[in-house]
């Protein structure tokens, strides 16, 4: 699956690149508005693992970044990270239309 370049969330670019694998599927680099993904996840794993890494941006933009959060308040965060973009990616898939809008 070819990756997009760049990926405009909310108001900054993020370089979207691949990574070695290292046990993580993705990184996200809020300071440096990085995005990197494993270059040896199978491919139906990559909208799911690009849209984590977009959730965590948008979660950072807001405030939300994990250096400013307890443990338990990273982990919440984290489970719902992990769950939303199944979910986002489903939704896009069943409706075209949400694309455009
Ligand atoms: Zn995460």
């Amino acid at each position: 699956m070819k990756l997009p370049k760049k990926i405009k969330i909310g108001q900054m670019q993020y370089v979207v690149c691949s990574m070695a694998a290292d046990g993580n599927w993705g990184m996200h680099e809020f300071g440096r508005a990085k995005i990197s993904l494993d270059d040896d996840i199978v491919e139906e794993a990559v909208p799911f693992t690009l849209w984590h890494e977009i959730i965590h941006a948008l979660l950072g933009q807001a405030g939300y970044r994990s250096t400013t959060l307890s443990d338990e308040e990273r982990c919440i965060m984290e489970k719902i990270v992990c769950a939303l973009p199944f979910g986002i990616v489903q939704i896009l898939r069943d409706n075209p239309t949400m694309r455009e809008l």
